[in-house]
């Protein structure tokens, strides 16, 4: 490739076009470029930015850098896949991949790990002894068919540009771009060759970008790049200031999917969960509008059906059925009956409404506790984190217990502290809010 000129073509704004975007990718793959070269084309790209025709050719040719999901014609119209940008208390994925089998879609989730504060959809599933995320892709490919769902983490063959790309932008500071965030997100959904995308983004403190304006900015770019692959995408803004749902861990945050898979989790946690899969029913056309698809969501959910699906990818994936046969074989098998774990209740100390609990505070003392990683290749513990007794909008009588905090050591001095800032308390009642900001497609606001 002409490192130099697709360099200048970049300082310039473009377009660099889609043939040296496409050999700029294939020497991504086949080492024709060195990461001294590979990062000075990410930083030229990280300080100008791509226009989006060039974004689109990027994400394309990353998406092509590898294998590819392929469907039997009749499934095509209906892979549906969600993308989120990740908060605290996020367990969206694992209700709603099986509740949306449950409508007759296909869902061939390929999910992440957590990093920092933010927890992983695979971290959660692996609290689930024998629960297998390692698949190839044709294994993959006949449960999604058979199933109609399955929860897998990246295949190693999958968007192999991303993998060294992500590399070398995580150690040189060039994460934060949006066309190299949109190109690294989409390639890897477009792999899997869905009809319809949704995505979950969210802004507030706890969120990847917390400003609502720069997380409205990604959005817009991964619904316009994802439109120019073909896909029908949507992007659902969502708020990440209080924890989603009451439960912050791994374990703890299975036994909430499988409350809220079971129609009785969280109102915020379920209210998300119908939005998203509203949104995928309306777009692959099986409910007419995002309303009826999030009710046929909700029907999933209490009917049983959900959970029914849920349970066949959790046994397929090397789950064993007696951990789901009560309530006591499931915290067992998760590991929240260990003797080890102790359970303390932080409790408040004055009455008032709960004005406000933040995320970001306890996600970083569920990091402290073990519950996540703070490098690559950290181990978890999947037992420890913590659960809300109580959400923002609700009373608190004084010495009432608002989070139960489940852990090994002893809770020193400085936790005890950040947990209690953790919560605001207020005399007058407090309005609660509904998760969903805002819902676009490619062709702007309101247009779904
Ligand atoms: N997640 C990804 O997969 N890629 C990015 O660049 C950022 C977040």
């Amino acid at each position: 490739m002409d490192l130099h000129g697709f360099i200048d073509e970049v300082h310039l704004g473009g377009p660099v076009g889609s043939e040296a975007i496409s050999s700029f990718v294939d020497a991504v793959v086949n080492d024709g470029i060195n990461d001294t070269e590979l990062e000075s084309v990410l930083r030229a790209i990280f300080e100008c930015g791509l226009p989006n025709e060039d974004t689109v050719s990027l994400t394309s040719a990353m998406m092509q850098s590898g294998d590819m999901l392929t469907w039997p014609k009749e499934m095509r119209d209906k892979i549906v896949d969600k993308h989120s940008t990740g908060g605290v208390g996020d367990k969206v994925s694992i209700p709603l991949a099986p509740a949306l089998a449950a409508c007759g879609l296909y869902v061939p989730m390929i999910s992440g790990r957590g990093l920092g504060h933010t927890g992983g959809t695979l971290d959660k599933l692996e609290s689930i002894p024998g629960f297998n995320v390692e698949m190839g892709t044709e294994e993959i490919q006949n449960q999604v068919a058979e199933i109609g769902v399955a929860i897998i983490g990246q295949t190693p063959n999958l968007v192999p540009a991303d993998r060294r790309m992500y590399a070398v932008r995580d150690v040189t500071d060039t994460v934060a771009s949006i066309p190299l965030i949109t190109s690294s997100i989409v390639s890897k959904k477009a792999a899997e060759q869905p009809a319809a995308l949704v995505l979950d983004v969210k802004h507030g403190r706890a969120a990847f970008k917390p400003d609502r304006e720069q997380s409205r900015e990604l959005a817009r770019s991964m619904v316009a790049v994802a439109d120019g692959l073909g896909i029908d995408v949507t992007a659902v803004l969502t708020t990440m200031d209080h924890p989603l749902g009451c439960a912050i861990g791994n374990s703890v945050e299975i036994v909430e999917s499988i409350e809220c898979l079971r129609g009785a989790g969280p109102n915020d946690l379920e209210e998300v969960v119908c939005t998203l899969g509203g949104v995928l029913l309306a777009s692959t056309k099986i409910a007419p509008d995002i309303e009826s698809g999030a009710v046929m969501i909700l029907d999933s959910l209490t009917d049983g059906s959900a959970f029914d699906v849920f349970l066949r990818m959790a046994i397929a994936q090397g789950a064993n059925a007696n951990l789901f046969e009560s309530d006591h074989s499931l915290l067992l098998g998760l590991g929240l009956l260990d003797e080890n774990l102790v359970m303390t209740e932080i409790i408040t100390p004055s009455s008032g409404w709960i004005s406000d609990i933040d995320a970001m505070a306890l996600a970083l003392v569920s990091l402290d506790l073990g519950a996540g990683r703070k490098n690559l290749g950290d181990t978890i513990d999947h037992a420890v984190g913590m659960i809300l007794d109580a959400q923002v909008g609700e009373w608190l009588d004084e010495g009432e217990a608002w989070v139960t905090v489940q852990h090994r050591d002893t809770l020193n001095d400085d936790i005890m502290q950040r947990l209690g800032q953790a919560l605001t308390l207020t005399q007058t009642v407090v309005k609660t809010s509904s998760r969903i900001d805002e819902i676009f497609g490619p062709e702007g606001i309101n247009d779904k």
